[in-house]
């Protein structure tokens, strides 16, 4: 390969497999796509949720036992904690300000409503059986996992969290009273090390799963380009509004609070973060972009791996300020087009509920229209509503998910930042 950097590779992968995929759907070959390019993708994405498990294990027991000072991991814990909340009500305040003066959905005609509910209206029901299976209280208690082996069995990341930080802990407390835990303490970090290694072969594949991953999302999604256009027609108003206040999210608030918190150049922070959002668009899951995302962190931007390794596994599992902006933007568009007003109070309420329901919604693709009903139900708005966004949800899926995985990079710095945890210049490289 000529030299260039990764993510410029990425990008190229990235465009390609836009125009592969819309060639091959344009041509009548989107079977072959779904059929040999997709695997390719989807092989790609299974070795990044590989490592995402073992990683957060291994680097978090060695990141907290390695703590010198105890009461440090409470402090990084609550700065996360309280920035982690702070940003998605802030960008769910964001998006209602947006919508509200875009006003998508007002004009969408009853025809087209009422095709969009009949022709969705399965799908969502089926959706919102799911999301009545969640209760907040459920969630919380299921924080605490019964057997933690079946918890990384099964990657429940808050639970794999959970067990590890108390792994920690006791290892901390162990060594005070035995001197041999160092060398356990030891086999952690070299794990979690070889764990970094096998990231950087990994990433080598990026490209062409990237491709992969955007040839058939392109190929399946232009199958009908009869239907593509009219959805576009009739939802580019709620989509615009969407993209519009991601946008103004990462480039007003993450470049505020980085400029007034930390010393870190924007232009840095930014160019590092490039392979984990491009990696983020591709495959709409924060939770196998995680690998990439401490990667860019840790040698991006100089994060020390005492922050990364313990504040972005929670922020990938409980920190989503993109699903939040779009829970509430896509509640607004809703109440529009099915001709009901929300007044400040409903608004508000949408403010919280979305806060809560993005904190709930697991970090894979698409879960974030199912914990929408959520949202609509605490608004008194009907479930079926999401029938009218469901086919456009996936291109959104994709922006929405780089702002969480951006998000959460933008605390971890802070915090690093914070601790005095940025090294300037020793691992500093280009992460790509
Ligand atoms: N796909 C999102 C993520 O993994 C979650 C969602 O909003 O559906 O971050």
């Amino acid at each position: 390969m000529p030299k260039l950097a990764t993510h410029w590779w990425i990008l190229i992968g990235l465009v390609a497999g836009v125009a592969y995929g819309y060639v091959a759907a344009a041509t009548g070959h989107a079977g072959h796509v779904a059929d040999w390019v997709a695997p390719i993708g989807r092989l790609f994405l299974n070795l990044l949720k590989m490592i995402a498990v073992p990683l957060v294990l291994f680097s978090l027991v060695a990141g907290v036992a390695s703590l010198d000072d105890s009461s440090k991991l409470g402090r990084i814990g609550g700065k996360s904690i309280v920035l982690y909340l702070g940003t998605t009500a802030v960008a769910i305040a964001i998006g209602l300000v947006v919508v509200n003066l875009f006003g998508p959905g007002r004009g969408l005609s009853v025809e087209t409503r009422e095709a969009l509910l009949q022709t969705y209206g399965d799908a969502a029901a089926q959706k919102a059986q799911n999301a009545a299976d969640v209760s907040i209280v459920d969630q919380l208690v299921g924080i605490v996992p019964t057997n933690p082996f079946g918890a990384l069995a099964d990657a429940q990341m808050l639970q794999v969290v959970f067990f590890s930080l108390m792994l920690g802990i006791a290892l901390t407390m162990l060594s005070r009273k035995n001197p041999q835990t160092a060398h356990v303490v030891k086999v952690f970090q070299l794990l979690s090390d070889a764990i970094v290694e096998m990231v950087q072969l990994i990433m080598k594949l990026a490209p062409l799963g990237v491709f992969a991953m955007l040839a058939a999302t392109v190929a399946e999604l232009g199958e009908d380009p009869a239907q593509l256009q009219d959805l576009l027609g009739s939802l580019g108003g709620y989509m615009a509004t969407v993209v519009v206040a991601l946008l103004a999210h990462y480039l007003i608030v993450y470049t505020a609070l980085l400029k007034l918190l930390t010393k870190v150049p924007w232009r840095r922070y930014a160019k590092a973060m490039v392979p984990a959002q491009l990696l983020a668009f591709s495959s709409s899951s924060s939770a196998a972009t995680l690998p990439v995302t401490i990667r860019c962190v840790e040698q991006g931007i100089g994060v020390d791996e005492e922050v990364s390794s313990f504040v972005l596994p929670l922020g990938a599992t409980i920190n989503m300020d993109g699903t939040g902006l779009y829970q509430g933007v896509a509640a607004v568009f809703i109440a529009n087009a099915l001709g009901v007003e929300l007044d400040l109070g409903q608004q508000l309420s949408i403010v919280l509920t979305a806060a809560l329901a993005s904190i709930g919604t697991a970090a894979v693709p698409g879960v974030g229209m199912v914990m929408l009903v959520i949202v609509l139900k605490q608004v008194g708005l009907p479930e079926e509503g999401i029938g009218l966004i469901l086919a456009v949800d996936r291109p959104l899926d994709m922006c929405r998910t780089v702002l969480n995985v951006t998000g959460d990079a933008t605390v971890a710095t802070i915090v690093a930042s914070s601790e005095g945890l940025i090294h300037e210049g020793e691992r500093h490289h280009d992460a790509a």
